[in-house]
């Protein structure tokens, strides 16, 4: 791969300083150099063999990072029709829908579960080796669940494992078996539903597992070096996330004051996705598939909607990792409008744009376990850079027009070079 150059870019650089003017020089997947600008008139030397990008005063960022991302759900409006879809095309969806993300400017994706045992897994390999193009992922179990939970869709006719969008076990041997399997495939970590989801019928404040086989999960997971992630909205569920040290907290929507305070104290040790976009969009967007708002009121979305608001007010508050992604690809909310969440969060959660942009970068790279390796324009970090064309942070919504993002690079490389017109872009002679 050419070396690039990015000159004449507004470098936001992930460290929460203002962006400032300078370039960036990319040699094979490392940042090697940022410069601040010597000053108007300033040109730089020609560099040999160096791909020269002249960014025209865009704005150059890192790569974002989905922290709750679902590649096998087909925007479609029901967890019936996920399950439906036939596994052979059901890989090549996930395949699409993982450059969709990078697209978009998703770098790095946190896969938050799959709906059949190994796509996360065989997507994930396939980025890894080339086979498909897509963001740096982590792939992610079924959900594991119990009967009768959130996920077992079997019927009492069909009781077989393929009829059931989770995992389905009952007591901690079921439980060890489980994630020992999935271990097996090769995921990275596995997920949880501890709580429940109003639209499936059992109630988001509901929760299900004994203590025991919440532990047994984590305990065999960390035997192997895997992370948990727990679907948790209950208050109950929450605190079961800290107590056991479940690492990724997904919702947590109904909070009260020792969730809070455990939150807090604990903070340094857990991720926070709320998932907004689920809640807003179900509450508001989706009458044409018949959940008209008096619907999903009585739902309970609108209470749930007010209540993940107020938790995810006082978590920015307490200085907890609020990050944005969660359950996209449904059809109300679908797959590549996930810069949606930062502007959710400015709208509900009062983040700024600088904070909203810094949960979509910095923060995300411990997330992905890349830690000082990605989510920042540093020297030495991994290549992931957008070239946008506007100013997120005077307005937040410019990340979800594809036609705005310039250029995406991931790895040092291109998915998409920015456009080739003079003087955007010149090749200079070795
Ligand atoms: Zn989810």
């Amino acid at each position: 791969m050419a070396d690039v150059l990015f000159t004449n870019v507004r470098i936001f650089d992930g460290s929460g300083d203002l962006p400032y003017g300078g370039e960036v020089l990319v040699q094979g997947n490392r940042i090697a150099r940022v410069q601040r600008s010597a000053g108007p008139g300033a040109r730089t030397p020609p560099i040999g063999g160096v791909q020269l990008i002249d960014g025209a005063g865009a704005f150059l960022m890192p790569g974002m990072v989905e922290a709750h991302t679902h590649f096998s759900w087909n925007d479609q409006p029901s967890l019936d029709a996920i399950l439906r879809m036939p596994p052979e095309e059901h890989i090549l969806w996930c395949a699409q829908v993982a450059k969709r993300y990078l697209d978009m400017g998703w770098t790095s994706c946190v896969g938050a579960s799959t709906a059949k045992p190994r796509l996360d897994v065989v997507i994930r390999n396939a980025i890894d080796d080339g086979t498909i193009v897509g963001p740096r992922y982590l792939a992610a179990s079924q959900e594991i669940t119990v009967p009768g939970g959130l996920g077992d869709t079997t019927r009492p006719h069909l009781p077989q494992s393929e009829f059931a969008f989770g995992a389905v076990v009952s007591g901690v041997e079921e439980m060890r078996r489980c994630v020992r399997t999935f271990v097996k495939w090769g995921v990275d970590s596995l997920k949880i539903n501890l709580s429940g989801e109003s639209i499936t019928g059992m109630p988001s404040e509901m929760s299900q597992f004994t203590e025991d086989e919440i532990a047994c999960c984590v305990q065999e997971a960390k035997a192997w070096g895997k992370r948990v992630a727990a679907h948790a909205r209950s208050t109950w569920s929450i605190k079961q996330c800290v107590k056991q040290g479940i690492e990724v907290i997904y919702h947590a929507s109904f909070t009260d004051s020792e969730a809070l305070d455990l939150l807090e104290a604990h903070k340094t040790e857990h991720f926070i996705a709320p998932g907004l976009a689920w809640l807003i969009n179900t509450c508001h967007n989706a009458s044409h598939w018949g959940l008209t708002p008096e619907v999903t009121r009585r739902m309970g979305y609108h209470r749930e909607l007010e209540a993940a608001v107020e938790s995810m007010k006082a978590l920015r508050r307490r200085g907890v990792r609020i990050l944005p992604g969660g359950d996209y690809g449904f059809a109300w909310t679908p797959h590549g409008t996930n810069a949606k969440d930062l502007e959710y969060f400015v709208r509900y959660v009062g983040m700024s744009p600088m904070e909203a942009l810094l949960s979509a970068t910095a923060w995300g790279a411990p997330m992905m376990k890349l830690h000082r390796q990605i989510g920042k324009v540093h020297e030495g970090y991994l290549a992931d850079l957008l070239l946008v064309d506007g100013d997120p942070l005077a307005d937040i919504t410019v990340l979800q027009d594809k036609a705005r993002i310039l250029a995406v690079m991931k790895d040092g490389e291109f998915h998409r070079a920015p456009p080739l017109r003079a003087p955007r872009s010149t090749r200079w002679a070795a």
